[in-house]
């Protein structure tokens, strides 16, 4: 009440021709000086505590110069709100020599770092970017997963070329020995049975004679496709010399074997094949077949076949014999 009271009588009037005795000019600076100074003093804790919690915040030493700045100039707008009344005007000017030299200091290290802070990228700049490297990041996965099935395919065909006869679009003999070897070693290991087949075109000589080697060729393909085309998934056929075939059975004897074989003997000999001339031809072939045993080695067994073989041609050659 007693303030009110004397807001109102006059007596809050400042010495001298301080504010020309003017209420209206008195409230101007005095709620202007009592907002700045309340202002001021809290904008330095909010500028400390974001350099406190942000690790990352580059010029962080700007940050608290300014820090410093402000709050001295709060200090002096506190000042010259005191002095409205009093005459503190050496602490006035030690507040305003302070803040002078304060904020000549943090200008002077703003404007060196004014170069460096605008070459900062802004955050939208930064996202565009983010997003172009995203991008890219994606188009290089995905060329990489194509190249990487490239790689799988092309893989996969020199392995099948590496091992694929190119005339007769059977196995290479390579690779149907190393089959016949596994296949041995599983049959002797389960007990199973397995029957191996040598197959030799009989008088192929004399188709070369007759219709040259061209169509020589023509007929290995055809005899390759054919024995494709009738043998059971799980059989392998390789190439094993010039003109003779080498079949590996699994889980099979040598009764299933043989009508196996027969029943290609016979397709072959009703197969006519159409040569490239034009010319049609019928060709036939021996077979011998042999079954292993808990004991046959690799080397006798192809030998037993090789004998069957043998006794086939002795025999009159377009028929299977097993031994
Ligand atoms: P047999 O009935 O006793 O088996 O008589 P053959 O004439 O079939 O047997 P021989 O061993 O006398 O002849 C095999 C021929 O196969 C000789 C060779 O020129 C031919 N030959 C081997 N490889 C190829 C080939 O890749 N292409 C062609 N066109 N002929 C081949
Ligand atoms: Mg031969
Ligand atoms: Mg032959």
């Amino acid at each position: 009440m007693d303030l009110i009271q004397r807001l109102l009588d006059g007596s809050l009037m400042p010495h001298g021709h301080c504010l020309l005795w003017r209420g209206d000019l008195l409230f101007m600076h005095v709620g202007g000086d009592i907002l700045t100074t309340l202002a001021y003093f809290t904008i330095p804790v909010l500028l400390i505590r974001l350099v406190k919690k942000r690790d990352d915040l580059a010029f962080d030493r700007i940050f608290l110069m300014f820090a410093a700045f402000i709050f001295l100039c709060g200090v002096t707008h506190l000042i010259s709100l005191i002095n409205v009344w009093h005459g503190y005007y050496f602490i006035e000017g030690i507040a305003k020599i302070s803040t002078g030299v304060v904020s000549a200091l943090t200008a002077i290290v703003a404007w060196r770092l004014l170069p460096i802070a605008i070459s900062i990228p802004s955050r939208a700049r930064l996202v565009s970017a983010n997003e172009q490297l995203r991008r890219a990041r994606e188009e290089i996965l995905e060329a990489n997963s194509r190249l990487e099935q490239k790689v799988q395919e092309r893989t996969a065909q020199l392995e099948a070329l590496a091992v694929a006869d190119p005339l007769t679009g059977t196995y290479r003999r390579t690779y149907a020995l190393d089959t016949l070897g596994n296949e041995l070693k599983r049959a002797q290991r389960y007990n199973t049975p397995l029957a191996v087949a040598m197959i030799d075109i009989d008088d192929f000589k004399r188709i070369n004679d007759t219709h040259g080697h061209l169509a020589g060729d023509d007929v290995l393909r055809g005899i390759g496709s054919l024995l494709n085309t009738l043998s059971r998934e799980s059989d392998t056929i390789g190439r094993f010399g010039g003109e003779e075939f080498l079949i590996v059975m699994p889980e099979c004897d040598q009764t299933q074997a043989v009508l196996a074989l027969e029943r290609f003997n016979k397709a072959l000999r009703e197969h006519r094949f159409t040569l490239t001339s034009g010319e049609t031809l019928r060709v036939t072939c021996s077979i011998g077949t042999t079954q292993a045993t808990g004991e046959t080695s690799q080397t006798e067994l192809l030998a037993n076949a090789d004998k069957a073989l043998y006794q086939a041609k002795h025999e009159g050659k377009d028929r299977v014999v097993s031994c």
